[in-house]
């Protein structure tokens, strides 16, 4: 075997995946759900303490390890860090080549829910974003994907063994939809009942709008919840704030997503973070209710977490308010995103940014 060449994986398999690897192999294909309900829903990390049947055993022994065509995903913890509240703990993962990703288990009013990265870095570029201000590095392969919910899952079971993972929100590092295959492969595992077990319906998907991802997913019929981040109800405000508004213009975005929740028959979330000055003025939040007109919208506001890279400060209270009155007022549910944990630093790349400016850790 070539060692130079990637080894696979089996995180990155769902179900059918690894039958076929099975019957490739000249294994029964049955066994491959011992193995796959080994890795998903009992979560183990280590397939020698497994007490499998023999064939499976055999299989197991011959192809995966160090020199070996299989591997697993288990990132390594580089840092945890609880807020002061105690609702909130993030996660500082490494992965194999090195790069460090965030995941983030949170609890809110019992329900746990966590944040995944989709991406080491981003390409995006939203000027408030520490993942943005970082720049892309890589796509995370659906394995990597996987084991940051397999990670947070044993976090849980010793932090408090009477809950579960409930949620799942794709609002960490990265682009969900311009990963788009390795992300539905992951939430496919995710949410396979024989495994992990994550009800689609309470999956969200978190994109900064990604036209024609958008389209497939409804073409596809994914599903999951979809929020989409605005930040701008004009053109020129946008752009100021999210760059790849210049590739899908706003009026391309709110098509897709009109079209969207026609054929899906899906609520629309719209996720908006509020920057003093910049998309916080009534006029500004009369021109998104124009927008959203005739939709099932759900409007999210974000206060903003402040970052190195730039300037702008949270809206006051005072704007904060009036911007969701007026929202509400035009007959759109809308609400504020609790901040929890900004003391860990819970806002998307925030953790990684701060560790690397931080000299001899
Ligand atoms: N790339 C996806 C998902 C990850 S970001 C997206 O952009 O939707 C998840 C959410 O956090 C987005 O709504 C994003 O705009 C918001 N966000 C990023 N940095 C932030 C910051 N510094 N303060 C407040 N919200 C932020
Ligand atoms: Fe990327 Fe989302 Fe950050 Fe924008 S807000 S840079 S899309 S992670």
């Amino acid at each position: 075997m070539n060692r130079s060449l990637p080894r696979l994986s089996l995180h990155d398999l769902d179900l059918p995946a690894l039958r076929e690897t099975f019957a490739a192999d000249g294994v029964n294909p049955q066994h491959a759900a011992l193995l796959w309900r080994a890795l998903h829903r009992d979560g183990v990390t280590d397939l020698n303490s497994c007490d499998f049947l023999p064939p499976l055993r055999r299989w197991v022994d011959r192809s995966v390890g160090e020199g070996k065509p299989y591997s697993l995903d288990k990132p390594e913890l580089v840092e945890e860090i609880p807020s002061s509240d105690g609702l909130t703990r993030k996660f500082l993962l490494r992965l194999d080549d090195g790069q460090t990703i965030e995941t983030v288990l949170m609890a809110y009013e019992g329900r746990h829910t966590v944040c995944l990265s989709t991406q080491a870095g981003c390409a995006m570029g939203c000027v408030f974003c520490a993942t943005g201000q970082m720049g892309f590095v890589r796509h995370l392969r659906p394995g990597e994907i996987v084991a940051q919910v397999l990670h947070a899952r044993r976090a849980l079971r010793e932090w408090d063994p009477t809950q579960r993972v409930r949620n799942l929100v794709l609002m960490g590092m990265g682009e969900p939809l311009h990963n788009y295959d390795s992300v539905m492969r992951a939430l496919g595992i995710i949410s396979d009942t024989r495994g992990i077990a994550i009800g689609p319906a309470r999956i969200a998907i978190s994109t900064v709008g990604v036209v024609p991802a958008i389209r497939r997913l409804a073409e596809e019929a994914r599903p999951y919840r979809l929020a989409v981040s605005l930040h701008g109800s004009s053109e020129e405000e946008r752009a100021a704030l999210v760059p790849a508004a210049k590739r899908w213009s706003l009026a391309e975005l709110i098509a897709a997503c009109r079209d969207y929740g026609r054929d899906t028959g899906k609520r629309i979330f719209f996720e908006w973070t509020l920057i003093e000055g910049k998309n916080d003025s009534p006029e500004t939040a009369e021109r998104l209710a124009a927008l959203l007109e005739g939709m099932d919208a759900h409007v999210n506001l974000i206060p903003l977490n402040p970052t190195q890279g730039f300037e702008g400060t949270e809206s006051g209270t005072e704007s904060a308010r009036r911007f969701q009155e007026i929202l509400r007022r035009a007959g759109f549910p809308c609400t504020f995103r609790q901040r929890r944990g900004i003391d860990v630093e819970a806002g998307c790349g925030m953790l990684k940014a701060t560790r690397e400016r931080r000299p001899g850790i």
